[in-house]
């Protein structure tokens, strides 16, 4: 697909080339059978990982490719035109080092970083709970302190977490920290592994921690520059709602990956509107059709330049959160009218466009709902007016 990234220079270029190469050799042909379950879908993200494209701007000592953030937008954009899922399951396993590596505090942070960044081990972060999903505040998940062993002892379920039935680190919050915690530690279950409406092949988890020993070198805390008077549990609280402001970003992102399966959606509706023969003219010369196409391709223009601008101001939050409100509600509508112009064909697997109807519901869900957008933009909105 033609890059929606705003000021990408030559050497960007090339690396677009270089990653549809190599997502059209390694990634498409295993797309049906990822959707199928007859290949893990890490079994796939692997061969990415060893092109160092898992941790794109992670440097090349650490396993990743040393690329700018333009060419993470880059590879988020070619991956979730060919597959959502996959897009999602790579992210969701390099967030986690994202944050490990700004509020970590262990010298052993290479350890946990260079597996995820080289694509060897998984990654998950956890937020959400039984109780507590677009409300954080109603968290159980909580630590108790064991001085007398200088550990954390960690309590709680976490539920809906992207790669989390098969991670090996996942960045676990608490209601007073963040933890780093290993899969194979004691304690540490995997409750279920979902079935979903969409993004098959994907593993979501709900996880159980009882009990769980984190060393205490494994807590994330928030850096501040100015030393902190107020005593640790101050601190803790600035580390979590630090930790929660890259959920902007996050979003941003979210808003590019559901406008690329949108864009994969429309490719498909106009090639298939064009060669679709009914009586006795293409689809496409009826305006039924056409101009369900022209909705279509206004809505992922719009949505598009929705996301470049939250892209160009990616610490805005209400900017983020309309970004993804408009790209997800016009992504999901863009998908179904792409359906309907491909008629009973469309809704079988002949083509993606099921698939990208099924995966891109989740996007008004994941990351914060439609409503919890809103929420957030109105609330900008009349804070300013204050
Ligand atoms: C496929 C998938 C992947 C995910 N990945 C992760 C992950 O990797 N890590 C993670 O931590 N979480 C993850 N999540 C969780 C996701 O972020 C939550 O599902 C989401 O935030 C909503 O929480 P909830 O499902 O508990 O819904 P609820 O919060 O129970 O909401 C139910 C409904 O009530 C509405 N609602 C709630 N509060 C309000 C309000 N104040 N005003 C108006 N309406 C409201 C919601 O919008 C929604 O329509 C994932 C979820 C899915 C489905």
């Amino acid at each position: 697909m033609e890059s929606i990234i705003p000021n990408l220079n030559d050497r960007d270029l090339a690396f677009k080339e270089a990653i549809d190469n190599i997502i059209s050799n390694e990634v498409v042909p295993f797309i049906d059978e990822v959707e199928q379950g007859k290949i893990d879908i890490w079994d796939v993200l692997r061969q990415l990982g060893k092109h160092g494209l898992i941790g794109i701007t992670y440097p090349r000592e650490f396993g990743g490719y040393g690329g700018t953030y333009n060419q993470e937008l880059l590879m988020t954009e070619a991956l979730c035109y060919q597959s959502y899922p996959m897009d999602m399951s790579r992210g969701s396993s390099t967030y986690p080092a994202s944050l490990i590596r700004i509020f970590g505090k262990t010298k052993l942070l290479r350890n946990y970083i260079d597996p995820l960044v080289k694509g060897e081990k998984i990654g998950s972060f956890c937020f959400t709970e039984p109780d507590a999903g677009s409300d954080l505040s109603r968290m159980k998940t909580i630590y108790e302190k064991d001085e007398k062993n200088d550990e954390f002892i960690l309590n709680g379920e976490k539920r809906f977490i992207v790669n989390g039935s098969v991670a090996d680190t996942l960045v676990v919050y608490a209601r007073n920290g963040a933890f780093i915690i290993q899969s194979d530690w004691d304690g540490f279950e995997v409750i279920e592994e979902y079935s979903m409406m969409g993004l098959h092949g994907l593993h979501l988890g709900h996880l159980k921690f009882d009990n769980v020993r984190v060393p205490k070198e494994n807590e994330l805390y928030y850096r501040e520059p100015k030393p902190s008077t107020e005593g640790t549990r101050k601190r803790r609280t600035e580390a979590i709602s630090s930790m929660q402001q890259f959920l902007a970003p996050e979003r941003a992102m979210m808003a590019l990956q559901a406008i690329c399966v949108a864009k994969r959606a429309l490719d498909e509706a106009i090639r298939y509107s064009r060669e679709r023969v009914q009586f006795n003219r293409p689809i496409s010369e009826f305006e039924g059709i056409s101009f369900k196409i022209a909705e279509m391709a206004t809505n992922y223009e719009a949505g598009k330049a929705l996301v470049q601008k939250s892209l160009q101001n990616m610490n805005d939050g209400a900017l983020a959160a309309m970004a993804k409100l408009f790209a997800c509600t016009n992504a999901f509508k863009i998908c179904d009218d792409a359906l309907q112009v491909l008629g009973g064909i469309g809704y079988t697997n002949k083509y993606p466009v099921e698939r990208c109807l099924r995966d891109i519901r989740l996007s008004r869900i994941g990351g914060g709902t439609d409503e919890i957008m809103k929420y957030i933009i109105q609330k900008d909105i009349y804070k300013k007016l204050k």
